[in-house]
């Protein structure tokens, strides 16, 4: 029997706010445990929560940037539970009017295994706003409690079931963490946590419409994660399905190690949060001129982006994903190319030269000695045929150690390019006497010996002479 694996996605993601989304206490990652918290998110009895408007207006953004209906009227609601990771008992959370609803994230492209995507939207249910939870580890038989991230604003975007491959899972993390990423609501770190995803999964016979059993997987550390425990799941369901098991609705987690799956808990019945409207907090309203005011500051967002560098700087597809990928490379770029008379040239030094040196020296586009402006006059000086490709090679180098502007290299090197036929037809003639066994082989007809002697002119020229004046001083020797 062929399935079809249906997925969707409930994924967590730590707003980048100063404060915490209930009290003053500043949100930062990395510090001595418990010493970021206070009355308010260590969960006091008696004490006041006041919302972080940051926070909010950073969930509107992420709603706006997704295609989301932003809601004119919402409010905060009271998940109760317990658990040593979270003081109050209950957790401050959306439960039936969420800031953001009936959104789209757009598929499109090459899936991380290699095979292309369909062109597809993922619906998103819907964008709320919650504080997250202590973490808790365990060491020894021992177990700790850290409340610096109890308090810290949480967004939750829950998508449809729309997605029907790891790759498209995989794909729609990677969309969603670049609109967190350039929308600057969060930095979707998850080695420090900032993001986090469960999966939930079933399996249908092919051409049927109703869904199968759902299954949930969590700890998943990795977008790559991801990626696996789908494809096992996948396959273990299937395999199941086959011999005729009838599913149960489960939570499973992922062992990265082993590679698989394993049961956490059966879902004998609903859990029952007792959700209801937290009383210390007021209702959220927004009028349309708000909602437009917000729409107005969105920055340009990645796809967008790309669209434009292909249509503005004549950048090939391949080459507007790279540029893209990180933020503030774009932005880098986009400030270089304005200036550059030819931007795609800037763009194949980044690709190729500066993207290298940067990963090889672990430092980030803006602590890098070159600047955009000083990129942008290497391009040209190449362009204008004042320096070789070839030098501009040695003059990039120099601008990464020393951050001297390249005309400066260039004039202190003594490395512009020599374009003087005179000085050209000198070094021309010496290459040809040097190389008396070539000049007879060309002569008798090896004419793809011309490369050879352009080589030895290089050579001697220490890659100054003009290329295409060698090349025809060449021809004009060697033919006499
Ligand atoms: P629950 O009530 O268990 O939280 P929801 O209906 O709220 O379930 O859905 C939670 C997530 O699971 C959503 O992302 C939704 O798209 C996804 N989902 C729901 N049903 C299925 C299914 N049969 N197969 C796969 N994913 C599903
Ligand atoms: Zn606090
Ligand atoms: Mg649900």
């Amino acid at each position: 029997m062929k399935y079809e694996a249906v997925i969707g996605l409930e994924t967590h993601v730590q707003v980048r706010t100063a404060s915490k989304m209930f009290c003053g206490c500043a949100n930062s990652f990395g510090e001595e445990p418990n010493t970021r918290c206070c009355p308010v998110c260590m969960g006091y009895p008696g004490v006041l929560p006041s919302p972080n408007k940051a926070a909010i207006r950073a969930t509107v953004k992420a709603g706006l940037l997704t295609g989301c209906t932003i809601a004119k009227f919402s409010k905060f609601d009271r998940k109760s539970y317990f658990y040593p990771d979270m003081p109050k008992n209950y957790q401050i959370s959306q439960y039936d009017l969420p800031f953001c609803e009936h959104g789209r994230i757009h598929l499109e492209g090459t899936g991380f295994s290699g095979s292309p995507l369909p062109v597809k939207e993922i619906g998103i249910t819907r964008i709320h706003l919650e504080e997250d939870v202590a973490k808790l580890t365990h060491f020894g038989g021992v177990s700790g409690v850290d409340y610096n991230r109890a308090g810290v604003p949480l967004m939750e975007v829950v998508s449809e079931p729309d997605m029907r491959s790891a790759d498209e899972a995989y794909a729609y993390l990677t969309s969603l963490k670049e609109i967190m990423r350039y929308g600057g609501i969060g930095d979707c770190d998850m080695e420090k946590g900032q993001m986090r995803c469960d999966v939930n999964i079933s399996l249908r016979p092919e051409g049927q419409r109703e869904f199968g059993t759902k299954i949930e997987l969590k700890n998943l550390n990795s977008f790559r994660a991801v990626h696996r425990a789908i494809e096992y799941e996948i396959w273990r369901q299937a395999d199941l399905l086959n011999q005729g098991v009838v599913l149960k609705q489960e939570t499973r987690g992922w062992n990265d190690e082993q590679g698989e799956t394993y049961l956490m808990r059966t879902k004998e019945s609903a859990h029952d949060y007792r959700y209801f409207p937290d009383p210390d907090l007021m209702p959220v309203c927004f009028s349309d001129e708000e909602i437009e005011a917000i729409r107005r500051e969105l920055p340009e967002m990645p796809e967008a982006m790309r669209e434009r560098f292909i249509a503005d700087y004549g950048l090939t597809a391949y080459d507007a994903e790279i540029l893209t990928a990180d933020r503030t490379v774009a932005a880098w770029f986009d400030k270089a190319a304005k200036l550059a008379k030819t931007p795609k040239l800037v763009a194949n030094w980044i690709g190729s030269e500066l993207l290298r040196l940067l990963g090889e020296n672990k430092i980030s586009i803006d602590e890098c000695r070159i600047t955009p402006e000083s990129l942008a006059e290497l391009t040209d000086l190449i362009d204008s045929g004042a320096i070789s490709g070839k030098i501009g090679k040695e003059v990039f180098a120099e601008m990464f150690e020393s951050g001297a502007s390249p005309k400066k290299i260039v004039e202190s090197k003594g490395l512009s390019q020599v374009s003087d036929s005179g000085a050209i037809s000198q070094v021309v003639a010496q290459a040809i006497a040097a190389n008396p066994k070539q000049l007879a082989e060309f002569k008798a007809g090896n004419a793809k010996l011309l490369q050879y002697f352009v080589g030895q002119v290089m050579k001697l020229s220490k890659g100054r002479a003009n290329p295409q004046l060698v090349v025809a001083e060449l021809q004009k020797q060697l033919n006499a």
